[in-house]
C-alpha cells in the first residue's frame, strides 16, 4: 500500500503563526487588467477614463456577457475608431487555448490554457442531457497538497485573477452556442486550485457569473458550486456574501486521523471545524451541502468509516447534507485506487441507513486525465 503522508509539519507549525505564508502562493504577476476583473463601479470609472460617455460601459458589458464578445474589433456598435483604444486598454487576450481533447464521444471536453506569463491549467465542459457543465480553475495548481489529487502534488504556482475565471465559463459558452449544443446551465469550481484560497478573484467571477446580463453571464445561482478543502471562515465569509451559491466540501475522512493526511489542511481546521461552517452554511443561505467523499480501496472505504460519516453527517447537517461518492480516479505514480463496486454499494448503503442521503459520482473524462483530481495541465 502506498500511504505517503503529505508534509504535514508544512501545515501544523506555520499556520499557528503566519497564515499567509502558507495561502499567498510565491509573488507572481498577475495578468493585466480585463473588464471582466471591473464590477460595475470601476467599469464606468475605467469607461470614463477612455474618456468615452457613460453608456459605452454598458454596451461593452452587454458584447461581453450577453454576446460571449471579448475582441472589440467584432463589437459592432462601437465606433472603429475607439475600438482599438478600449480593446489596449480593456480587453488583452488573456488565455490562449493550446490543446484541447474530448472523450465520451464527445461529451466531455479538456481544454488547456495558456495566460500571457506561460502559466497553464485546464477546464472541463461535460455535456449531459439535461445539463450543461463546464468545470473551471480558481487556481493554477494547487497549494492543498491532498495526497491523492495530481493537482496536489505540483504544488500551487499562481492564483487566476477574476477576469481569468470568467475567460474559462465564456469560452464555454461559446464553444455550446457555436456547436448548437444549448446554453451553459452549470459552472462548478472543481478545476485545479482551492478557490476559497483565492477568495476575493473567486467571489469577483462568481458575481458576476450569477448576475444578470448585461452584468454577468445570468447563471442561475443554485448551479455554480464552490468546492473546497473546508477552510472554514471562509466557508462563513462566503455564506454571509448570500449569494447562496451550492458549496461542496471535500471530506473524504469522517475522522481527524485519516482526514490530517488526506487532507492536509485538517491539521488546521478539523472535521468538527469544517462541518461547524459547512452547518453554518446551510443554515444561512438555506442550501443543502454536497459532502464529496472520494472513495480509496482500503484507506476510507471502511464499513466502520460510513457508518462514522453517517452519524457525524446526521449530526452536523441532518436533511442537509448530501453525501457524493467519488470513485478515486487514478493519478500517475500513486498505486491508490478506488474502492471494488461492493465496498462502494456496502459504503452508500450505510450511510443511508444513517439517514443521510448519498449517491455515486458519475464519473467523466477518465481516459483523457480529465476527471476529479486528475488535472495537471502538463503542456
Ligand atoms: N480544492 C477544491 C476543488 C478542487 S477538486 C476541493 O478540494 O474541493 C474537486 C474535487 O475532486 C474535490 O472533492 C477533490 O477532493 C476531488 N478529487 C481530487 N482528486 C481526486 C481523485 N484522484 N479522484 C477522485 N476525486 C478527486
Amino acid at each position: 500500500m502506498n500511504f505517503r503522508p503529505p508534509q504535514v509539519g508544512y501545515w501544523r507549525k506555520p499556520m499557528a503563526t503566519s497564515l499567509p505564508l502558507v495561502f499567498d502562493p510565491p509573488r507572481r504577476a498577475m495578468p493585466p487588467r480585463h473588464f471582466a476583473d471591473l464590477d460595475e463601479d470601476s467599469r464606468s470609472t475605467a469607461v470614463a477614463d477612455l474618456g468615452l460617455p457613460a453608456f459605452r460601459g454598458k454596451q461593452l458589458a452587454n458584447q461581453y456577457y450577453g454576446r460571449l464578445i471579448a475582441d472589440p474589433q467584432q463589437m459592432t456598435d462601437l465606433p472603429a475608431a475607439v475600438r482599438e483604444q478600449v480593446a489596449d486598454a480593456l480587453f488583452p487576450r488573456l488565455l490562449d487555448a493550446v490543446r484541447e481533447i474530448e472523450c465520451d464521444a464527445g461529451e466531455t471536453r479538456k481544454m488547456l490554457w495558456r495566460a500571457v506569463d506561460g502559466t497553464t491549467f485546464e477546464s472541463v465542459l461535460m455535456r449531459y442531457p439535461d445539463r450543461n457543465t463546464v468545470c473551471i480553475s480558481s487556481q493554477a495548481g494547487c497549494g492543498m497538497a491532498c495526497p491523492f489529487c495530481a493537482t496536489g502534488q505540483g504544488g500551487l504556482n499562481r492564483n487566476l485573477s477574476t477576469a481569468e475565471i470568467l475567460e474559462q465559463v465564456r469560452a464555454a459558452a461559446v464553444e455550446l452556442r457555436d456547436r448548437d449544443h444549448g446554453r451553459l446551465s452549470n459552472i462548478v469550481f472543481m478545476g485545479m486550485g482551492e478557490p476559497l484560497a483565492n477568495y476575493n478573484r473567486v467571489l469577483g467571477a462568481v458575481r458576476r457569473t450569477v448576475a444578470a446580463p448585461p452584468n454577468g453571464f445570468g447563471i442561475s445561482a443554485r448551479s455554480v458550486t464552490v468546492s473546497t478543502v473546508g477552510l472554514a471562515p471562509a466557508i462563513r465569509k462566503l455564506a454571509d456574501e448570500r449569494l447562496n451559491v451550492t458549496l461542496a466540501l471535500s471530506l473524504h475522512a469522517p475522522d481527524d486521523e485519516l482526514r490530517d493526511t488526506l487532507v492536509p489542511v485538517n491539521n488546521r481546521w478539523n472535521v468538527s471545524e469544517a462541518l461547524d461552517a459547512a452547518r453554518y452554511y446551510a443554515d444561512v443561505t438555506g442550501r443543502r451541502v454536497s459532502i464529496e467523499y472520494a472513495l480509496i480501496r482500503d484507506i476510507n472505504d471502511q464499513p466502520w468509516r460510513a457508518d462514522l460519516l453517517g452519524k457525524r453527517l446526521h449530526g452536523a447537517l441532518g436533511p442537509l447534507a448530501h453525501v457524493n461518492v467519488i470513485p478515486l480516479n487514478p493519478t500517475p505514480g500513486s498505486e491508490w485506487d478506488a474502492s471494488p463496486k461492493a465496498a462502494e454499494r456496502e459504503f452508500v448503503r450505510r450511510v443511508r441507513a444513517r439517514g443521510v442521503s448519498c449517491t455515486v459520482r458519475d464519473t467523466r473524462g477518465r481516459e483523457i486525465a480529465a476527471a476529479c483530481g486528475q488535472l495537471a495541465a502538463e503542456g
